[in-house]
């Protein structure tokens, strides 16, 4: 089955019951059995919830894996993920990642003991300089948030096979329609599905995909016994939405890279980050393992300038002022104190994401629209 034909019907069928063509809701918290231990696969609504099933099943299948399970966030994916680890053991991540990803690794994991390390892991040489004994995950998130650094996946994965060493990539800036990790290689692959997968800013919702069953059946085991599972009208939202995810991407990657051309032309932007710009340093990388580039578009204003940076951004009105991405209606933001607000000034500044610099995520409107909204407020500096 190819991509556009999985987002609607893989792992989907009517309801056996009523013949539904639309996944039920199943707002139940148990189920009755006939006798004990006699049902018909469902016990307790934490453990499953058919609702849930269909889309861990379809998730699966986008991201060519063999088990999908879901949660309430992204964040509470990645949560389980960690819990693979015991204390002692090393992760190695990618220096510029989403806020609550570096968050919860530097505030509550490494309190348990497991140590983290930050880098620009695109280069093999870095990387393997920081691989210790102790290293048992490497963490990936590319294109990078929100500099849009692009790592190859395949390079790493092949680097550390045979080292007992899981990788992992945090695939929400690209969806499974763009790009598929397990193809190259990688362990797991963690979603906020809150951003492209739902795609329509109305819910909240996480998912790790794998290929590994022994990994898949530790973190169901860890979905259980945590306990951070999606409610089944979450599920269905984000069922709902797949369903136009090749669609909603393809569009929102065209206007993407009209809006990054028509950013680099303009006097007031000292610096555009968007992967599809040959000269970008990760766009060979990105044409190999992504389908397009994004619609993710980072800019910064000549003179760094703060002041002007909250300008732009207080004076657009079809991109709206607002954390998350993905959605189909476009957003600007603030990274250092929005997104990125948790991570130290230095830490960022490191990356190059300074106190001016602006992230959009473009939407799926009219481009024409789009560009005129950036023009009015960049005339306001
Ligand atoms: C939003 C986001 C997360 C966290 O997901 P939630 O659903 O908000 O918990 C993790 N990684 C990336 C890249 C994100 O954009």
């Amino acid at each position: 089955m190819k991509f556009g034909t999985k987002v609607i019907h893989a792992g989907i069928e009517p309801d056996p019951t009523t013949g539904a063509i639309m996944t039920p809701i199943y707002q139940t918290s148990t189920y009755v059995q006939e006798a004990p231990g006699v049902h018909k696969g469902y016990e307790y609504a934490r453990t499953q919830n058919p609702t849930r099933t269909v889309l861990e099943n379809n998730l699966a299948a986008l991201e060519n894996g063999s088990s999908a399970i879901c949660f309430a966030s992204g964040l509470a994916a990645m949560d389980s993920i960690l819990k693979l680890l015991n204390p002692g053991d090393e992760v190695i991540s990618t220096d510029d990642l989403y806020g609550g990803s570096y968050r919860i690794m530097t505030k509550v994991f490494a309190k348990y003991g497991i140590g983290f390390t930050f880098a620009g892991i695109g280069d093999i040489p870095t990387l393997d300089a920081l691989i210790t004994p102790k290293t048992r995950m490497i963490w990936v998130e590319t294109p990078t948030n929100p500099m849009l650094n692009v790592i190859d996946i395949k390079a790493v994965c092949d680097h550390v096979r045979g080292k007992n060493i899981l990788v992992c990539v945090d695939n929400t800036f690209a969806s499974p329609y763009l790009q598929n990790p397990l193809d190259l290689g990688a362990d797991l692959v963690v979603h906020s599905a809150t951003k492209y997968l739902g795609g329509h800013s109305d819910v909240i919702h996480g998912a790790v995909i794998t290929r590994n069953e022994e990994i898949a059946g530790q973190i169901r085991f860890l979905q259980n016994a945590v306990g951070a599972v999606p409610g089944p009208q979450d599920c269905f939202l984000i069922l709902r939405g797949i369903k136009t995810l090749h669609i909603r991407v393809e569009r929102a990657c065209q206007n993407a890279q009209k809006i990054a051309a028509y950013l680099k032309a303009h006097p007031k932007v000292s610096k555009v980050y968007y992967p599809g710009f040959p000269e970008h340093p990760g766009h060979e990388v990105a044409k190999k393992q992504m389908k397009m580039f994004g619609a993710m578009v980072s800019f910064d204003l000549q003179g760094n300038n703060e002041d002007n940076a909250r300008k732009v951004l207080s004076n657009t009105h079809l991109f709206s002022l607002a954390e998350s991405l993905g959605g189909v209606e476009s957003l600007i933001g603030h990274p250092a104190s929005m997104t990125h607000g948790s991570i130290p000034r230095e830490e960022r500044l490191k990356v190059g994401l300074t106190d001016s610099l602006i992230r959009l995520s473009v939407g799926i409107e009219d481009v024409d629209d789009l560009i005129n909204d950036l023009e009015m407020a960049l005339q306001k500096i």
